[in-house]
């Protein structure tokens, strides 16, 4: 089930449950909430994906044509079956997650964290429906 769940190092893991082989989830109000909750008003949030098929990236979240757009594109760029050597048959989500990469940094200000009019935090599902985590640390400066 969805969740959060913190550590004594200030690390907080967000669960997701995703329900489609690929899809944009914007995680950017659950990211926000982590930060709230250590209070730090001024610093850096990281954000980390402990998976192979699956990653996080910012981009529109006012149309959500962008996400079905870079969706397709990617399935255009890395087709699901291309004689990939990988036996567990999901080398097509593993060459997405690495174009996409499994980090993030984003900038804290006044409790928030810094992003354009159209951005929102995206974590990118690649090879679901599965169970996921995402990892926030938010440090102050
Ligand atoms: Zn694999």
């Amino acid at each position: 089930m969805e969740g959060v769940t913190k550590n004594e190092a200030g690390m907080t893991s967000l669960t997701i449950l995703t329900t489609a082989r690929c899809e944009m989830i914007d995680i950017t109000e659950r990211v926000a909430a982590a930060i709230l909750e250590t209070g730090i008003k001024t610093g850096i949030c990281r954000l980390f994906v402990p998976h192979t098929t699956a990653a996080v990236t910012i981009n529109e979240n006012a149309d959500p044509d962008v996400q079905r757009d870079i969706l397709a594109a990617l399935d255009r760029i890395v087709p699901l079956t291309d004689h990939y050597r990988h036996a567990e048959g999901n080398a097509a989500a593993h060459v997405k997650a690495s174009l996409f990469g499994a980090s993030q940094a984003i900038f804290i200000e006044e409790g928030r964290p810094v992003l354009g009019t159209w951005q929102s935090i995206f974590f990118c599902e690649f090879d679901g429906p599965r169970t996921r985590k995402i990892l926030v640390r938010p440090t102050a400066d």
